[in-house]
């Protein structure tokens, strides 16, 4: 039988990871009681114990806030919260397979399979990891394989968008909700769950699974697209002697356009768009939708053809190799606010000329202990000052805050030779020029 109607449907999260844990701590927030379950003991203990074991602005507070309330907790016991609960997040990773673009679904089919395995009534498993359109529907046939005579389970699928930094905000605010694939019943759980967000205004999108699966990842495919047009007009930009980020902002002021994710420079990196557009690239073959295929070649292409250019300016400034020269690289998260090195554009330029010689020294504000265990070979600083120290080049490869207030002046003093190279366009080169600095900036002639 499913949930009382006289009491608030009890949730599980499977996956506290980066999306699992802030869900679990929001839908706590809402006044849901939630277990998140984990198959890694180290992270689930860490939430327990109130830590959020990576960085998210505004997750420890709310953590504490919602361990304290009693609603909220955290297990390697997947039998036993799945039995006490009856709605079933599944929010585990759908990282790229070692050998092709495609996602590895090995994590997903494991935690659904588990929930459907430990389900002792009625429930709804609900998808909201980002996966390859088709996927829900293989997922429904391991479900109907494994469940137990008599429980009925339904899967639907609920995409997620909230974005790294502002992860809080994004679960408890969304843009829109979507739903896809539910029966009245499993619609109208959703609605109880989300009705906050509802209440507040935020579009609630009812659709089937394909839709579904896709409105995520075509999202994170446009979104991509936008930094790769803007980033090969930036190249047009530097050959013909136009400043790119004016370019932006001006036709940025078309509402049809918009501003955001104009940012000419590095391009993009992290654990979703990169790993997205590739799966949606080799998802489009299998389903002879070539357009989509040449398209996300292209973004991806152009994307990681920035990463070789911010080399090659280094090599560049560096007089043509970079072998015993002294780089200074500030950041290594894949963006600010986070410290989420996954293929991030910073540590992959950085290790780049580690690995032609360079003496790579890398600070960044949060992103200092997990860059490190990715790449322990680099040299890592506990400042912006200690990396730039007697370097012959500077790369700024991730915008923190923290860098754009520098001070150029004693920056300056630190290095052999002041000179800098604006991966991210969003330095004031004016005033580090008037510093001593020689500057490069992506999107500007030289
Ligand atoms: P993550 O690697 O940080 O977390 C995944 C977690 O799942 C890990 O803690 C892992 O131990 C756990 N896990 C693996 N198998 C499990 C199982 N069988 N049972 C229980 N737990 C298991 O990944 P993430 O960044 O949180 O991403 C998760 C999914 O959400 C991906 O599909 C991603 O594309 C999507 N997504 C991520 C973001 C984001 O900003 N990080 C945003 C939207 C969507």
């Amino acid at each position: 039988d499913a949930a009382p109607a006289d009491r608030l449907p009890r949730i599980t999260v499977f996956g506290t990871g980066y999306l699992g844990a802030t869900h679990a701590v929001a839908m706590a927030q809402l006044g849901f009681d939630v277990t998140g379950v984990d198959t890694d003991l180290a992270k689930v203990e860490a939430l327990a114990a109130g830590k959020v074991p990576f960085y998210e602005p505004g997750l420890p507070e709310l953590l504490e806030a919602t361990l304290a309330t009693g609603r909220l907790r955290f297990t390697t016991d997947a039998a036993t919260a799945v039995a006490n609960a009856e709605v079933h997040f599944v929010c585990v990773g759908t990282p790229q397979m070692k050998t092709s673009h495609a996602a590895d679904l090995r994590f997903v089919e494991a935690a659904t399979t588990a929930v459907a395995r430990a389900m002792t009534h009625d429930g709804v498993i609900v998808g909201k990891s980002t996966v390859p359109v088709g996927t829900a529907a293989r997922l429904r046939e391991i479900v109907a394989r494994e469940v137990a005579p008599g429980v009925a389970a339904e899967l639907v699928w609920n995409p997620e968008f909230l974005r790294e930094g502002k992860a809080v905000d994004d679960t408890l605010h969304p843009d829109r909700v979507v739903v896809g694939g539910a029966s009245p019943a499993a619609e109208a759980l959703l609605r109880t769950v989300y009705a906050q967000p509802i209440a507040e205004g935020s579009p609630f999108v009812v659709t089937d699974l394909p839709t579904a699966e896709l409105v995520k990842v075509s999202a994170n495919a446009f979104l991509a697209t936008k930094i790769s047009f803007v980033n090969a007009i930036a190249q047009v930009c530097e050959a013909a002697g136009a400043d790119v980020t004016v370019l932006a902002d001006a036709i940025g002021h078309d509402v049809r356009i918009g501003r955001q994710f104009l940012d000419a420079g590095l391009g993009f990196g992290g654990g979703c768009l990169p790993k997205d557009i590739r799966a949606l690239m080799h998802r489009a073959g299998e389903l002879g939708a070539h357009r989509a295929v040449a398209l996300m070649q292209q973004v991806d292409e152009i994307n990681m053809g920035q990463r070789a250019a911010v080399v090659d300016h280094a090599v560049e400034a560096c007089g043509g190799s970079v072998l015993n020269r002294r780089i200074g690289v500030l950041g290594a998260a894949f963006k600010p606010h986070t410290d989420d090195v996954r293929d991030s554009p910073a540590l992959n330029v950085a290790a780049a000329l580690h690995l032609r010689g360079a003496q790579v020294t890398v600070y960044d504000p949060q992103a200092g202990d997990t860059a490190r265990a990715t790449f322990p070979s680099l040299t890592y600083a506990t400042s912006a000052e200690e990396a730039v120290e007697g370097t012959d080049v500077v790369l700024l490869l991730t915008e923190w805050e923290e860098f754009l207030r520098a001070d150029p002046t004693q920056l300056a003093e630190r290095t052999r030779t002041p000179r800098l190279i604006d991966a991210r366009g969003k330095l004031d080169t004016d005033a580090w020029r008037a510093a001593g600095w020689t500057t490069r900036t992506l999107g500007r002639a030289a």
